[in-house]
Order: structure tokens, then C-alpha cells, then sequence
């Protein structure tokens, strides 16, 4: 980075830089600790958080990026840049990568001229300051127009992230992909092909050399992240038996390695409701059977009374799981539980023009019981992620793909499908 970049300080920044920088990260200014802005993340639930340090020189360089219409993408991680026909998008890395510093030379990389600017070269870019060597892949399509790079972060993509342990801010990098246009490409048509260079480049990448990256989904907006319950500050000694087919299923949504499969967490809660179907509704079917038996009218001697009960019995056989939620539901949850999560505000979510679509909204003034609708969507739901599309008992629903747009703003019913298996768990017990 240029010398003078370094020297930056606090002064050089105006307050239209600070907020034109917290419009770029979505985080609020906090302070400047040392050469770095930091900046606060939004507030979780009261867990204090750190901020994310910025050192000056990088936000210098994202203010020049932003103010020449440089902007962040809405579907994934990463900057679309249209006056350089570049894009860069945030990596993941799923396994082993068979590229590392001893097996590099083994690696060669279809390299043309081009008019690109480019940080460093492959196999690697040494960086002196934190002695680490990281990788560098690139290829240039043969007329030298367009170039992909996997290579460290520019500006655009900084790492935000906390100090270290000891509270200290330093410069962190990571790995992103790099797409570079012949130059000033128009932003839908920049996005277009950056998508499917990148899709051609990373399945490659996959099928040929195992090096298995993906972009990174940009995550919900904060708002989606609230959690559904309060929390409770006292520790007690456990007094909830809890079977093991259950503790795992329950276990899975906490599962960091898993982190992002929304689907998966769906199902896995859905999974516990399914296990108590059966002897929730055996017990409300003794319990009607029961009453009946009871009445002061029921006569065993009249065939209407005996019926009555047939009645009841075989009402209760047919019932669809639909119908056993329902009823599940409304015998396991107290309705003010239900009640109290929809009263917290999940950003319309829950509402009829909320993100996930085909299925029941929630709506607290319509006549309906709450269970109800509850059953009715978190079922409806379940049947979109499970279900293939031409299955025709099940055509209008169109079904959710893991990390689709859909599957990536699933926390709220997330969070409704937890709260549902914890008062399902401790009613059973
Ligand atoms: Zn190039």
C-alpha cells in the first residue's frame, strides 16, 4: 500500500468519510484505537460485542471504491465495482485445500499478458510484516481480457472483525475471488458475468483439483437474528429429562461446523414435534373418549351413545399430521408463550408479504386460533423443504432449496420451531 496512505490519521477523515464508511460496512463508528476506525456491530440481544477494526489506509481506499459507485453486492459477500469491471467476492473454503506451499510447484496456472493491475502473482504473495505466505491462483482468458484471481482481499473486502485476544487491532486478510473485465462494464451485465465466471471457475477448481470454495450468501440483516425468548441469568441444576434421539436433534441448530443450514435446523426441530405426535394425540384421543364416558346423558344401552364414541376413535385415526400439530400445539405450548414471540418484532417476517412465501402468515386480530395457524405454517413449511417439486400432492408449493434467498431468512420460524420444541420437550417429560 503507498507510503503515505500509512500516515493517515484520525484528522483526514471528515465526518461525511465516517458515515459515508458506516453506510459501506453497515456498522456505527465507535472510535479510533491506533491507526485503526473501529466500528461498532449491531446490538445482539445485550451480548456486548467488540468492534471491527479498519486501518486507515484500507478505509481510505474503500471511501476512493464508494465514491466512484463502488458498492457492496445483496446477494452475497463481496463488492461490485462497475468503473473497473471488477467484482470481488468473499470466499469459503470447505476441506483441504491440495494447494499449499509444498505441493505449489505442482501447479501451473494458464496465465496471459493483460492490462489489469494485479496485487501479486501466483503461487504466492508473502506478506513480510506477519511472515505468511498466502495463495495466489489466476487464470487469463486468451485474448488477455479477463482475468480470475483467488488471491488475499483488496480494500474492498477487508476482514471486519474484532481485536485479538490481548484487545489488540492488526491487519487481517483473507482470501477472496477476484473477477477483472476488460474495464468499465455497465453493473447488471458486470454481475451477470461475474456470477458465471465464478460458477465455471469454483466447480473447476472442485472437479479437477478438489480445491472446494464457494461464495459466501450474504447474511440476514441483523433484525432477523433476534432471539425469541428472553434469557435466563440463573444456572440450575438440570431437571428436564431429555431422551437421546431428542438431545441430538436439538443439538444440531448449535452446531457451529453447521453453520448457515437453515434447512437442516428447520427439519431438526420439526423432527422432535414429529417424535411427541404420537402420544400427544393418543392421550387427547383417551381424554375425548374419557369425556364422553363421563357425561351424565351417555348410556351404554343406546347405540347413539356407543357411536358417539366409534365416532370419536375413528375421527381421531384419520387425522392428518396437520391436524396432530394442531392439536400437539395447542395441548403442549401455552398460548401466551405464543403469544408473547409474535408480540416481539420480527420485522414483518410473520406477516403476509413476509419473505417466505407459500406458506400461512401469522396474524394475532383474525379470528383463527393461534395453534391453528402456528400448525398450519410451520407444516406448510415443512413440506416446502421437503418435498421435490412434482410431487403433485404437493404442487403449489414450490420447494425451498438450502441457502436459496428463502432458505437464508428462515430464522424467525427457526426460532418459532424452537421455542415449539422446548415446551413440547418439558410438557412431556
Ligand atoms: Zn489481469
Amino acid at each position: 500500500m503507498p507510503e503515505e496512505a500509512h500516515k493517515k490519521d484520525i484528522a483526514s477523515f471528515s465526518a461525511e468519510d465516517l458515515s459515508c464508511l458506516e453506510r459501506a460496512t453497515s456498522l456505527t463508528y465507535l472510535e479510533t484505537v491506533n491507526d485503526f476506525l473501529v466500528f461498532g456491530f449491531p446490538d445482539r440481544n445485550g451480548f456486548r460485542q467488540r468492534g471491527a477494526g479498519i486501518p486507515f489506509d484500507v478505509a481510505v481506499e474503500l471511501l476512493q471504491a464508494v465514491n466512484r459507485e463502488a458498492e457492496r453486492m445483496t446477494d452475497y459477500q463481496g463488492w461490485v465495482d462497475p468503473e473497473k469491471g471488477f467484482v470481488e467476492f468473499e470466499l469459503r473454503q470447505q476441506a483441504m485445500n491440495p494447494f499449499r506451499r509444498g505441493a505449489a510447484d505442482q501447479f501451473e496456472f494458464e496465465i496471459y499478458p493483460c492490462q489489469h493491475s494485479h496485487a501479486s502473482n501466483p503461487p504466492f504473495e508473502y506478506d513480510e510484516d506477519r511472515d505468511r505466505y498466502s495463495p495466489v491462483m489466476r487464470v487469463t482468458s486468451s485474448e488477455g481480457s479477463t482475468c480470475l484471481e483467488i488471491s488475499p482481499n483488496t480494500a474492498l473486502c477487508y476482514p471486519l472483525l474484532p481485536p485479538t485476544i490481548d484487545g489488540e487491532y492488526r491487519v487481517r486478510s483473507q482470501s477472496t475471488l477476484k473477477i477483472y473485465l476488460e474495464g468499465a462494464t455497465e453493473k447488471g451485465e458486470l454481475l451477470r458475468k461475474a456470477r458465471e465466471l465464478a460458477n465455471s471457475f469454483l466447480f473447476e477448481l472442485s472437479a479437477r483439483h478438489r480445491m472446494v470454495y464457494s461464495l459466501r450468501p450474504r447474511v440476514e440483516s441483523p433484525a432477523y437474528r433476534r432471539h425469541g425468548s428472553t434469557i435466563s441469568n440463573r444456572v440450575r441444576f438440570p431437571r428436564t429429562p431429555v431422551p437421546d434421539n431428542i438431545a441430538t436433534l436439538f443439538s444440531i441448530p448449535g452446531d457451529t461446523a453447521l453453520r448457515g443450514n437453515h434447512t437442516l435446523f428447520y427439519l431438526s426441530y420439526y423432527q422432535i414435534l414429529e417424535h411427541y405426535l404420537p402420544a400427544v394425540h393418543r392421550r387427547e384421543t383417551v381424554r375425548k373418549v374419557r369425556r364422553i364416558l363421563r357425561a351424565i346423558d351417555f348410556d351404554e344401552e343406546k347405540d347413539s351413545s356407543v357411536l358417539q364414541i366409534l365416532n370419536s376413535v375413528e375421527r381421531s385415526h384419520g387425522a392428518s399430521e396437520g391436524e396432530q400439530l394442531k392439536a400437539l400445539i395447542g395441548e403442549c405450548v401455552p398460548e401466551d408463550k405464543l403469544r408473547e414471540f409474535f408480540a416481539r418484532d420480527h420485522d414483518g417476517h410473520f406477516e403476509k408479504n413476509g419473505p417466505i412465501s407459500g406458506v400461512q402468515a401469522i396474524n394475532l386480530k383474525s379470528g383463527e386460533a393461534l395453534p391453528s395457524q402456528v400448525a398450519k405454517r410451520i407444516y406448510m413449511l415443512r413440506n416446502r423443504i421437503v418435498h421435490a417439486k412434482d410431487d403433485v400432492r404437493y404442487a403449489e408449493s414450490k420447494v425451498l432449496l438450502p441457502l436459496s434467498y428463502e432458505a437464508l431468512r428462515l430464522s424467525p420460524d427457526i426460532e418459532l420451531l424452537r421455542l415449539l420444541a422446548i415446551e413440547v420437550v418439558v410438557d412431556n417429560r
